[in-house]
């Protein structure tokens, strides 16, 4: 059964223990799942077993469920100051902060980052939970005159309220960060939480739950269930004591959440889905810039990234000048252990995903796009492929039309201005974009015009967690990060005094977004 996962390391990076608790988190404590179920847990970078983690069922959830509703309505919710909720997310920010090593190599070990990348994830994971902190006691509603007056005194207001108990079920590409764009709003706003992290990458989460008990967060507020999505996730979403799901993962899944909702209890949704994002390049671009950044852009951790800049799209005049520089610069990226400090890109983060985005490149080859360069694995134990890039792709090849969420990059040449807009919104999704111009009037007029969530001008995308993100078209709906997403966290009352005798006051409960 499931106990603590202790492992020693001594690398360059991090010399030291990690330890995590590898029970379902429940009403303030690790607890065996019901029906004593595991799921194993690898190594990206050796392929090797790490540990066996619990599977919380659908009894699990209950259990958790219950906890959360009770929290939520006894020591949570409106019975907290907002000042309260706001000491205690600051308090787990330290507490992160503290153990800042241990959780950067725990993301290295379980995700397959470089101990850079997951460095940077810890970092922004940091800012996220004292941002929202910020928040809890500035999240207001508005007084206003009532617009049908019967007398002076009238007046409606709308108020903020918590949902309830919210799930939020997040991907492996950057495990503990996306679970801070959700975790802490909701928890900022008074909802109580059920985590459900990714099968693949659920250790970070379970060392929060340990964390945030820590920091002293009541028993029941905060509650982390690993387990597989058919599963567990499922089951989150078929409960009627869950009033919303928070989700981040493919397009797929969130359908079924969303079809799922709809025939339970109507919880809200927000989906922060796939994404084939454009990066635009053209004639005036910062060559040598352009270059650089379209290299993170789609080979940072792989291309595992949702806003991974998949294809792009070069201007005519400076297309070979580009291909040039770009095809050399992915040939010189550095793979390996992430623990290597020279190691730019690690392993993918599991066989089952390296067959996967291996099946993609087969399908370009077989589509008859050139591939430039890359296109096979790496000599190496662990999860490697080359970086690899494709030119003369069609708009209905597999390649250009689908998530690979790999390291594989295909690129397209363009005419003018609206030859490449039109390319880049040829595409079911429309999460990310970026563009490359040294015209600020052009790269205003282009944004505007692509149909995506979020655009970056020379650059590629690295968000902001102040900044709203989120998607269009079929990369989904709702907002992470920023303001946004305390909206969609939370509800709002109106109350007007529309009682002819002026005595009562009517609260009637509306959604905020
Ligand atoms: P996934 O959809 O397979 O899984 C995401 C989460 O959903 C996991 O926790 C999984 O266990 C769970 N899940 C699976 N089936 C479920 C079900 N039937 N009901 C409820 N939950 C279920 O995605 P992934 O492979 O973990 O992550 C990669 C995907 O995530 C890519 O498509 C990527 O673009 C997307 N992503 C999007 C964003 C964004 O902000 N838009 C950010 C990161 C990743």
């Amino acid at each position: 059964m499931p106990g603590t996962f202790v492992h020693e390391l001594d690398t360059p990076l991090y010399k030291g223990k990690i330890s995590v608790n590898t029970g379902l988190f429940i009403n303030g404590q690790f607890v065996d799942p019901i029906d004593k179920e595991t799921i194993e847990v690898h190594n990206p970078t050796t392929g090797k077993l790490l540990t066996k983690v619990a599977v919380a069922s659908a009894k699990d959830v209950d259990v958790a469920v219950k906890a959360a509703r009770h929290a939520y309505k006894t020591v949570w919710g409106q019975k907290v100051p907002a000042y309260e909720r706001g000491r205690l997310l600051n308090k787990l920010a330290d507490l992160i902060e503290k153990h800042f090593d241990e959780l950067t190599a725990l993301e290295a070990l379980d995700a397959g980052k470089p101990h850079s990348g997951a460095k940077w994830d810890i970092d922004a994971t940091i800012h996220n939970f004292r941002y929202y902190a910020g928040w809890t006691d500035k999240n207001s509603g508005k007084t206003m005159e009532a617009s049908i007056p019967i007398d002076e005194t009238k007046f409606a207001y709308t108020r903020h309220e918590p949902i309830g108990v919210c799930g939020l079920i997040v991907p492996w590409n950057f495990p503990l960060l996306i679970t801070s764009w959700k975790f802490a709003p909701a928890l900022a706003c008074g909802n109580s939480i059920i985590l459900k992290p990714s099968e693949v990458t659920p250790l970070s989460a379970l060392k929060l739950a340990e964390l945030a008990h820590e920091a002293g967060f009541p028993p029941g507020v905060v509650n982390v269930l690993p387990g597989l999505g058919s599963v567990t996730g499922q089951a989150m979403s078929e409960h009627s004591g869950i009033g919303k799901i928070s989700f981040t993962g493919s397009t797929l899944v969130g359908r079924k959440i969303m079809e799922t909702a709809a025939k339970t209890n109507l919880k809200r949704v927000t989906l922060e889905l796939g994404g084939k994002s454009p990066t635009i390049i053209f004639n005036d671009a910062d060559l040598e810039q352009a270059v650089k950044w379209a290299i993170g852009g789609i080979f940072m951790h792989n291309g595992q990234v949702c806003a991974a800049g998949s294809r792009i799209f070069v201007q005519e005049g400076i297309y070979e000048e580009f291909l040039k520089h770009f095809v050399g610069a992915s040939q010189s990226l550095t793979h390996g252990d992430n623990f290597d400090p020279s190691v730019f890109q690690g392993p993918l983060v599991s066989k089952g995903h390296m067959e996967r985005v291996l099946s993609y490149i087969e399908a370009g080859k077989k589509e008859g796009a050139t591939l430039l360069t890359g296109g096979a694995r790496l000599e190496k134990d662990g999860y490697y492929i080359q970086p690899t890039i494709f030119t003369d792709v069609k708009p209905d090849m597999k390649i250009v039309k689908e998530e690979i969420f790999g390291p594989v990059a295909v690129v397209v040449k363009f005419k003018d201005e609206d030859d490449a807009i039109e390319q880049a919104n040829n595409t079911v999704y429309g999460l990310s974009s970026n563009l490359f111009t040294s015209d600020i009037s052009r790269a205003l007029r282009v944004a505007h015009a692509i149909e995506a969530g979020s655009t970056y001008i020379n650059q590629t995308g690295v968000p902001d967690f102040q900044v709203s993100f989120g998607g269009i078209k079929e990369s989904g709906f709702g907002k992470d990060m920023g303001e946004h997403a305390l909206e969609k966290q939370s509800m709002s009352t109106l109350a007007g005094n529309y009682e002819p005798d002026n005595q009562h006051i009517h609260y009637q409960h509306t959604m905020y977004l």
